[in-house]
């Protein structure tokens, strides 16, 4: 990469700012770092990045698209953000997001909706809720960009804005310094426009970190290095559960002609069912608002960001002022949350979503080839290597109707994620590729949980 180029990304930022509001705090020093360390060879020198603005950052002002941390600056970088500068990256700015990353249009932002760079004259939702990093990267104004998943917030916006977006399997990145929104499922990703800078980045950040204490350790990463060999010709699965009768028929075809290109290419194609499938959103929504509940308790103007200022209490609500601060779909989470903690229904949603959970892990299991490394399951020897589907069942919408569609139900909006959420549950590496220059339809390959090699390979020999 060249400094020249890192340069032109840097300066076409004011411009793409105004157009697409991609960023919520942009670094004014940027340039000047980026020239300072201009004669630094490190693995990634001369790389611009933007970071979705839940990670941590000590120059940057960290809101999570929330008023409620609108003036919030933490101490420290997280741990991906550190092992960035220290490979010699450059910090661009914080990008836009829906707020604490809950939601999937890019829209629930308290600093307005990022606009999808491929439709500089519609207003087209980018996806979320790493919209602000999806965009960026599309636009061309970062050369990667750190997003966050937790149940398709990383895919869904790479496949909305054209560009490549990689979940790598839970536990890989550390996630020391990332606000949590549902620990047992938040995993950072990464967007680019193409796989050389996609592999770069993953290898600087592919690291254990004793301060996350979910981090993968030292000795599974190694357990897994052994069993997941490359590969030749991969047996890919094709689960049905994922061509549903409401995908167009456009978009199916496009599916099928790149099956066909990579049959081809001599890649054997299986169809397999991973009946849990069906379960993955009331699952999902079970567990995530519950674990946000918890994570979103530390707000209480105390601690961190903003505090009213004139009672604490209100009708007897401690701390209800304050967190009148939260946008409403946070407060919807929140209710949400607490009723599937709350001791008349814990038991019937909240413990019958983890059993769910588990049923979902062991149908993945059955139609891996490889085995899984945590839940010991030996894998099935008449398995496949790869699962393919598409990313998102449709195209992205106007702004304007996703906002009404929105209105009338909130469940129009969860379902944008049917298709990324089995894989967040079961944390397996995936990676929405982009099926055509600026067309917004990915396809998304999934691979056996710890086996990321066999999804980047696969990737490198197709983008
Ligand atoms: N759209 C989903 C949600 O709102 C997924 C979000 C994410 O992956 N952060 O929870």
């Amino acid at each position: 990469m060249s400094l020249k180029t890192a340069l032109s990304r840097i300066r076409s930022i004011p411009e793409l700012q105004k157009r697409y509001n991609i960023f919520i705090n942009i670094d004014p020093s940027a340039e000047k770092r980026l020239v300072d360390n201009a004669d630094k060879e490190l693995p990634l020198s001369h790389l611009v990045a933007g970071i979705k603005d839940n990670i941590v950052t000590k120059d940057l002002p960290t809101t999570c698209a929330s008023k409620i941390l609108e003036t919030y600056q933490s101490p420290y970088d997280a741990t991906c953000v550190r092992r960035l500068r220290e490979a010699g990256v450059v910090i661009a700015g914080k990008t836009n997001l829906d707020e604490f990353g809950m939601g999937s249009g890019g829209i629930h932002s308290h600093f307005g909706p990022v606009l999808n760079p491929l439709y500089p004259s519609t207003k087209i939702t980018a996806g979320g809720s790493s919209s602000g990093s999806a965009a960026a990267v599309a636009a061309g104004a970062v050369d990667f960009a750190l997003g966050t998943d937790t149940g398709g917030s990383v895919r869904l916006p790479a496949a909305f804005n054209a560009v490549l977006g990689f979940k790598p399997s839970y536990g890989r990145i550390s996630r020391y310094g990332v606000v949590a929104y549902a620990q047992s499922l938040d995993t950072v990703g990464i967007l680019s426009k193409g796989m050389p800078v996609l592999r770069k980045v993953y290898n600087v950040l592919n690291e254990y970190d004793s301060k996350d204490p979910t981090s993968l350790s030292n000795d599974l990463r190694k357990k897994a290095n052994k069993l997941f060999k490359e590969k030749g010709k991969l047996r890919i699965g094709i689960p049905q559960e994922f061509l549903q009768a409401s995908i167009s028929a456009d978009y199916k075809n496009l599916f099928f002609r790149f099956i066909k290109e990579l049959m081809d290419m001599g890649h054997e194609f299986y169809p397999v069912t991973i009946p849990s499938v069906k379960d993955s959103l009331p699952i999902y929504y079970t567990l995530s608002p519950a674990e946000a509940v918890s994570n979103l308790s530390r707000y209480d103007g105390i601690r961190y960001g903003t505090r009213a200022d004139t009672t604490d209490i209100e009708n007897g609500t401690l701390f209800a002022p304050t967190r009148a601060n939260f946008g409403r779909e946070v407060q919807d989470r929140i209710i949400l949350g607490n009723y599937n903690l709350c001791s008349e229904t814990f038991k019937n949603n909240y413990v019958k979503a983890q059993k769910l959970r588990v049923g979902l892990m062991n149908d993945f299991d059955e139609i891996f080839r490889g085995p899984n490394i945590i839940s010991n399951s030996k894998g099935n020897v008449s398995g496949v290597d790869l699962i393919i589907s598409l990313t998102a069942t449709g195209p992205p919408s106007t702004i304007e109707s996703f906002t009404s569609a929105e209105n009338s139900s909130p469940t129009n909006e969860y379902l944008n994620d049917v298709f990324t959420m089995p894989m967040s549950l079961a944390g397996l590496p995936t990676l929405s590729i982009p099926l055509g220059n600026d067309v917004p339809l990915g396809v998304q390959v999934t691979a056996q949980f710890a086996d990321d090699e066999t999804v980047l390979n696969f990737a490198d020999r197709i983008v």
